[in-house]
């Protein structure tokens, strides 16, 4: 292997496919002992990377790997007392260990495009399975972290490589349905359309 920084684990070496009819399962904390556990009753959607710098990631990852699931499919089964809002002024309230830092999940209370989703990391799960990563987001976001902007040529291409389309936000897909929630909040577009 080159010296390349890593993009992440799961990423630097290939990316695992996914099964399409997982059902879910179990995410822990990485702490020795007196683990959070939340249980997802739902495969994740729009699994992706993500460079931005609130996403949590393994240490020397350049990306975060992120995706969503139904909020009404995530429960907290073990040591939810572990548990605090790591930026309750963010839009996204992620809610992290206090002994080991691990994100466990994301959640959305104020009125946004994503309310209703939270936003997990799959990798913290045992099980196989999980949706496999679908393009890259935010990308440019890690100059913003230090990383050489010389160096983004070389990440796009990587990524590019692993069939990861790569965006500076979010996918048009993702983009499309923000861009939505605000024509029909601003009455440009009916809701029921
Ligand atoms: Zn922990
Ligand atoms: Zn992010």
């Amino acid at each position: 292997m080159s010296s390349s920084p890593s993009l992440h684990p799961l990423l630097d070496h290939g990316i695992p496919t996914g099964d399409p009819s997982f059902p879910g399962g179990d995410l822990h904390c990485r702490c020795p002992a007196d683990r959070v556990t939340v249980r997802l009753a739902s495969n994740v959607a729009h699994n992706h990377a993500c460079g931005c710098s609130k996403c949590w990631k393994p240490a020397g990852s350049l990306f975060s790997l992120v995706g969503v699931v139904p909020r009404d499919a995530l429960s907290v089964t073990a040591h939810a007392d572990k548990l605090y809002i790591v930026d309750p002024e963010a839009a996204i309230q992620r809610y992290a260990c206090q002994g080991c830092g691990v994100h466990l999940y994301g959640r959305i209370e104020r009125e946004h495009p994503f309310r209703g989703l939270d936003f997990v990391h799959a990798e913290l799960s045992d099980q196989t399975g999980w949706q496999e990563p679908q393009f890259a987001g935010f990308v440019s976001s890690i100059i913003e972290q230090g990383f050489p902007p010389q160096g983004m040529e070389e990440v796009r291409a990587r990524l590019r490589g692993l069939g990861l389309e790569t965006y500076d936000a979010l996918s048009p897909a993702l983009m499309d349905l923000i861009a939505t929630f605000t024509a029909q909040k601003s009455g440009a577009r009916s809701a029921n359309l």
